[in-house]
């Protein structure tokens, strides 16, 4: 399926990997923690999320029968730092009685799913967009999807690929049309491009440490060019 951004994209990776080391994604000792972790992680810092997570460990609430069964006041005051606990408590509790009830809370089970029909599953849960459902297909479930989140969409828009507004199935599809669906490699590959924005493709970047500038492509980045 090679096209002409493959070589491109892969050469991306590589310059990346090379630069920061395999990133070893995700910070979870279990699935469900990867899960749960994603949904806290939902418009708040991952700092902010790992201590929630962290909170609901330390309480002995990382478990799916117990988030299942338990009132919203147990669960709301151990994520207050992931922010918008209350809806995020709903999110979390309705995930985990889907998780008990029909994957039987095995995450070979759900991974054990079609994807596609795993992912319109998880589509449906209230408050579950296609970031946070694609980061657990990927991240607990080893599936080959793609997660774009709003750095995927700076970098590669500043690399002039797509505009910046584009869509999340249009920037999803840059990678999923010019790439063998390699789990592996799409579990790394997004955790690079956290690891650049976070660094040096900030909001002000420092192209001239970027370890991709050089990339030889179709297109150069604009910000190496500035
Ligand atoms: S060269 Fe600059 S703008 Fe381009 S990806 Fe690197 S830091 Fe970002």
């Amino acid at each position: 399926m090679a096209t002409p951004l493959t070589a491109y994209l892969l050469d991306i990776y590589t310059a990346l990997r090379d630069a920061f080391g395999h990133q070893h994604w995700w910070p979870a000792e279990t699935a469900f923690e990867t899960m749960v972790g994603a949904i806290l992680a939902q418009n708040v810092s991952w700092t902010n999320a790992a201590q929630a997570v962290r909170n609901l460990d330390a309480a002995g609430m990382l478990d799916p029968c117990l988030l299942a069964a338990a009132e919203a006041g147990d669960i709301a005051p151990l994520i207050v730092p992931s922010r918008f606990y209350n809806q995020k408590t709903k999110r979390i509790r309705e995930f985990a009685r889907v998780y008990v009830a029909e994957y039987r809370a095995d995450p070979a089970v759900m991974a054990a799913v079609e994807t596609h029909a795993l992912r319109e599953r998880l589509l449906a849960l209230r408050g579950l967009g296609k970031e946070t459902v694609d980061t657990i297909l990927l991240y607990a479930c080893g599936k080959p999807v793609f997660v774009v989140d709003a750095y995927t969409r700076r970098i590669f828009s500043r690399y002039g690929l797509l505009p910046e507004g584009a869509s999340y199935d249009r920037m999803q599809c840059l990678f999923t049309e010019n790439l063998v669906p390699d789990g592996e490699l799409f579990n790394d590959y997004h955790a690079q491009i956290v690891c650049l924005a976070k660094t040096v493709c900030r909001k002000t970047p420092l192209c001239s440490r970027c370890p991709i500038r050089v990339v030889r492509g179709p297109l150069r980045c604009a910000g190496a060019r500035a």
